[in-house]
């Protein structure tokens, strides 16, 4: 595995693989790699003769006063991380390597309407704006045939799906299904950040998705029975303060009052200080 941090090198490797005509792959990361992102690049190398993992914790995505300054960063375990994982290139830029002018003077900015507006947008605004920009620049440098997301960040799925539908971007978007723990919890960086209580009362958002997941297997369709299913459990926990529990079309990310295609079931909700995210993807109906 070779590991750069310039625009440039990372054009010359690829620009290499692609000249002997090898498939290329793309998973974007902030790094702190755990068992999820390991498996995006594990199922990246499986489909594709070369792969490219970017670590990039992009400031254009956080809003004030969110964990930019201490988002966990470990680039050493990163790095053995990817490269047992079958990357190629680990592309591991520094902010002014992505913002030359400064993010805060980036004049481009992608804006995907509709799909970013609900949910984790209502609540962060500008992040999928971060997102979608950042994407669209290592989309730009890398110019993969596939590029590997989490189904963890399904509202990020749907925005980048709707982007390269509407740009008519040549990339194939494969999403990769949770990764838990043993315990359910859903593998997040952000759970160094949980005390041991809050490790456990964190369970409480896999618990909730599994009684509304019993509640739908029941035959249920609407989507106000099937989110009080889920809120009634996370009612059950004190130091859970839910922020959404939304049933939502999977590809519009538009709420569901009675379900007819694929939809997700979204929660966010915090525990302490630290905000986590989870949901069921729903494709029976
Ligand atoms: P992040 O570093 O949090 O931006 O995540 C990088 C990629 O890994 C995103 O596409 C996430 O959706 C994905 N990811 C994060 N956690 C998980 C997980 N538990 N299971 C599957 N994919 C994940």
């Amino acid at each position: 595995m070779k590991q750069v941090t310039t625009v440039e090198e990372l054009r010359q490797l690829v620009g290499g693989a692609r000249r002997t005509g090898q498939s290329v792959a793309l998973v974007p990361t902030m790094g702190y790699l755990h068992a999820g992102h390991c498996t995006l690049m594990q199922q990246a190398k499986n489909e594709n003769a070369f792969v490219v993992a970017s670590i990039f914790v992009n400031p254009l995505q956080f809003g004030a006063g969110e964990d930019f300054a201490v988002y966990p960063r470990d680039l050493e375990r990163d790095a053995a991380a990817a490269a047992a994982s079958g990357v190629d290139v680990l592309f591991t830029p520094t902010v002014e390597e992505m913002y030359p002018q400064g993010y805060e003077n980036m004049k481009t900015l992608v804006t995907v309407s509709g799909v970013s507006e609900g949910l984790c947008g209502a609540s962060r605004p500008g992040h999928f704006q971060g997102v979608a920009t950042v994407v669209s620049k290592l989309f730009h440098l890398v110019q993969p045939d596939r590029a590997y997301f989490g189904q963890k960040d399904a509202q990020q799925v749907a925005v980048i799906r709707q982007m390269v539908r509407d740009l008519n971007w040549p990339v194939e978007i494969i999403a990769v299904p949770i990764v838990r723990e043993a315990d359910g919890l859903a593998l997040s960086s952000r759970n160094v950040y949980l005390s041991q209580e809050e490790r456990t009362a964190a369970l409480v958002l896999s618990r909730a998705l599994q009684k509304a997941k019993t509640v739908l297997q029941a035959g249920e369709r609407r989507g106000a029975v099937v989110e009080a299913a889920a809120k009634e459990e996370l009612a059950q926990e004190a130091l859970a303060a839910v922020e959404y529990v939304k049933l939502v079309d999977a590809a519009t990310m538009q709420p569901v009052s009675e379900l007819q295609g694929p939809a997700v079931l979204a929660l966010a909700v915090r525990i302490g200080k630290t905000r986590l995210i989870d949901n069921l993807l729903w494709e029976e109906c």
